[in-house]
């Protein structure tokens, strides 16, 4: 069963009263906008699905940094743009990344898992978590550039 929102708000709820913080609303609105994305949000990207609530951006980064702490987002750095987010649905991926649109790809490859591990493993690691983008240019963006 794929989780709904009241139960990634349940989530949030135990995690701020855990670290003794006090409700909020806004908070949850954050939470609401990644929930219902397709895609991976800028924090801009998101204040402006905001707009009418009146939250500001820099609630949008504080919430975004303690959700990422709690593990309830992940994020994924680019180059020029800063970060983007997506809510952690549970399941991993990783990710190709369009130099030219921003487009983005999730994917997921067994063999390459296990080839990260056994190079963890060789190396004396024991591997947590990793993040793999695989950065260049999508379909759409080569025929329109010719390259
Ligand atoms: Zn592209
Ligand atoms: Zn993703």
């Amino acid at each position: 069963m794929e989780k709904g929102f009241e139960d990634y708000l349940d989530e949030l709820r135990d995690k701020i009263r855990r670290r003794g913080l006090k409700h909020s609303q806004q908070r949850e609105e954050i939470l609401k906008v990644l929930f219902h994305a397709k895609g991976h949000l800028t924090p801009e990207e998101i204040y402006a699905r905001l707009r009418t609530s009146g939250i500001g951006l820099a609630t949008i980064y504080r919430t975004l940094a303690l959700l990422e702490e709690e593990e309830m987002v992940r994020s994924i750095s680019f180059d020029n743009e800063g970060r983007r987010y997506e809510l952690n649905r549970g399941g991993h991926h990783d990710h190709l990344i369009c130099l030219g649109c921003g487009a983005i790809v999730e994917f997921y490859d067994e063999a390459l898992e296990q080839l990260q591990e056994k190079i963890a493993r060789q190396a004396g690691f024991t591997l947590i978590t990793h993040q793999l983008n695989l950065y260049g240019l999508c379909a759409t963006c080569r025929l329109k550039g010719d390259r």
